[in-house]
Order: C-alpha cells, then structure tokens, then sequence
C-alpha cells in the first residue's frame, strides 16, 4: 500500500518555480501564495485553475516554468543558511580571502615603516 503523501513528497524536493511573462513575478513553491491562500510547498502545477498572478492578475498559461536554477540568488543562500552544514564552506572561504588580504596589507605596512 503506497501513502500518496510519499509522491507529493518527492515531487517537492525539486519544485520548479514559475515566472509570470507579463509583470515578472515568481512564483516559488516553497512560499505558497499568501493572497489566495496557497500554503506553502503547493508545486505550481498542483495550483488551482482559477488562481491569477498576485500582481498583475495574468493566468497561468501566462507563467513560464524557470526551474529550480531560476529562483532568486538570495533564495538559494537561505536555503544554505537553513541547513547550516553548507553554510560554513563559503564563510570559512570569505574569512580566509578576507583574512589573507588583512595580512598581505599588514605586511605590506611593515615593510613600508621599515623603509
Ligand atoms: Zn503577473
């Protein structure tokens, strides 16, 4: 006996985002859409047939699918921040270019107050 919820679940962990041609929006699965009261996690296609673009009201034959590259940087970084493992290689990386710039400018410094 297989739970239905199992496929919904799988076809969630890589929702494609839906942008609308006429003013820009993005719809992303994992926000929903508070207006007409779609809970997050809903996938585009699983939308209902009447639901309009919160901001210009296009239907959805107007969206285009954008996959899940296509979201907003800023959505990916917080998914990296939600996981928290990920998140340390790209700051660990910042505080070493950050860390090796500092100390080239102070050796920099010090040989220049030698001179
Ligand atoms: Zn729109």
């Amino acid at each position: 006996m297989s739970d239905p919820r199992e496929e919904k679940t799988l076809a969630e962990q890589a929702p494609a985002s839906y942008e609308c041609r006429v003013c820009g929006y993005v719809y992303e699965p994992a926000k929903g859409d508070n207006k007409s009261n779609i809970p997050p996690g809903t996938p585009f296609t699983d939308l209902p047939k009447e639901w309009r673009c919160p901001v210009c009201g296009a239907r959805t034959t107007q969206f285009v699918n954008i996959g899940a590259k296509g979201v907003p940087s800023g959505f990916a970084e917080n998914l990296n921040y939600g996981l928290g493992v990920n998140n340390l290689t790209p700051g660990q990386k910042n505080i070493l270019i950050f860390g090796a710039l500092a100390l080239a400018f102070l050796f920099f410094m010090s040989l220049y107050a030698l001179n």
